[in-house]
């Protein structure tokens, strides 16, 4: 364990060469004269902003997406240079964030709009925005009815410069399903009214993973790719479709082995009862860390290249696992929770299926406990 020497085993190991195999999928799958958005919101979905940016924006990604002002300032603090846009809300007191790092907001309600223009004009600047439109997420930007007053709103603030106009799909991951041509329709009208208003919006995009991978969108010009960067599927039936690569394993090592005989209970509420003398490995990671407790009696690991399962309660800084099966099990053997072992894989789609969620749940779950560690690149 070269990587822990002096640390508590348990550590996310990152695959940067995996990454840039995942960008060229996506810069390919984009196509010439596509500009390329690398959402890195939280924390690159938990695979470490501060290493994952630099490495996209070596890779040749063109702009980044984040979900939170902070965010769009800690990459500038890393070294980010693209413009960087500000999915998520400009809260009051965040402007002057917004100008100092030159972070490109997404506009989705005219009182921030207002407090920006004010800002912009004191500084004697001019601001670049996005403009959202909702096309049918529901979620978040101006309803078709509520544009026209917008973009009159909006004219009349010299501060501020409409640079990309922006809508997100609610079923990208379904191409069959009728919401997405109603939502194209939608978002084709939003961008007919704004350019009949006289804006001229440099970037017009729509498409996270999924629908980059399974769409084309002629008006678009730009893509914001995701979960396809650290090699997760945007949807399960995408499998063997995608040439991935998985950037994250989540790995720690057997800090206990015990034997136990027949009958006996193990850990909180003692959920397991081991039906035959059952040998027990003891791995220092728990929901605390990310490892949910949801796996209690589900989640399975690898360790030797063997599959071992879950037994009991997961706690918070503990899990214990069943070895039975596995010859040979020492004190110190890796134990992989996701990611490869020996020709054996536990994918965060499969950890996602066992505990009814997405792989994007498991990849922010993992709690800044953990150190990461960074591999090729
Ligand atoms: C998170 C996000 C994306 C990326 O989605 P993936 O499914 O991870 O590709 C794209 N656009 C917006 C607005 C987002 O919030």
């Amino acid at each position: 364990m070269h990587h822990c020497q002096g640390h508590r085993p348990t550590y996310v190991e990152i695959d940067l060469a995996a990454l840039q195999h995942n960008f060229r999928q996506a810069r390919h799958q984009a196509g010439d004269g596509c500009a390329l958005l690398a959402v890195v919101k939280a924390d690159a979905y938990g695979h470490g902003a501060d290493r994952i940016a630099p490495a996209l924006q070596q890779a040749g990604a063109d702009l980044f997406g984040v979900a939170m002002v902070e965010e769009g300032v800690e990459l500038r603090r890393v070294g980010v240079n693209r413009p960087i846009l500000v999915l998520g809300g400009v809260y009051p007191g965040q402007e002057p964030d917004i100008l100092a790092n030159q972070l490109v907001p997404v506009i989705f309600d005219l009182e921030t709009a207002y407090r920006l223009n004010t800002l912009a004009l004191a500084e004697g600047r001019k601001l670049s925005y996005h403009l959202k439109v909702d096309s049918g997420m529901g979620r978040l930007g101006f309803r078709a009815e509520e544009l026209p007053a917008t973009l009159t709103a909006l004219a009349a603030l010299p501060g501020l410069a409409m640079d990309g106009l922006i809508s997100h799909l609610a079923v990208a991951d379904d191409p069959t399903h009728p919401l997405t041509a109603e939502q194209v329709r939608l978002f084709r009208e939003a961008l007919r009214l704004v350019r009949a208003a006289g804006f001229t919006p440099r970037h017009i995009h729509l498409s996270n993973s999924a629908a980059l991978f399974s769409q084309q969108f002629p008006e678009c010009n730009l893509v914001r790719p995701g979960i396809v960067l650290y090699g997760g599927l945007p949807a399960p039936d995408f499998a063997g479709r995608l040439d991935l690569q998985s950037v994250m394993s989540f790995r720690t090592a057997v800090a206990q082995l015990k034997d136990i005989p027949a009958g006996t209970g193990v850990s909180y509420g003692h959920r397991f009862i081991a039906e035959r003398p059952t040998r027990l490995a003891a791995i220092p990671v728990g929901y605390a860390d990310g490892y949910s407790r949801h796996l209690s009696n589900v989640g399975e690991v690898l360790i030797r290249g063997q599959r071992a399962p879950v037994a009991g309660t997961v706690c918070m800084d503990w899990t214990l696992i069943d070895v039975t099966d596995i010859p040979c099990v020492e004190v110190g053997d890796e134990v992989t929770l996701l990611g490869r072992d020996n020709g054996q894989v536990i994918t965060a789609e499969e950890w996602a299926q066992r505990i009814d969620t997405i792989n994007y749940e498991v990849f922010c779950q993992i709690s800044k406990r953990v150190p990461r560690v960074y591999l090729g690149g």
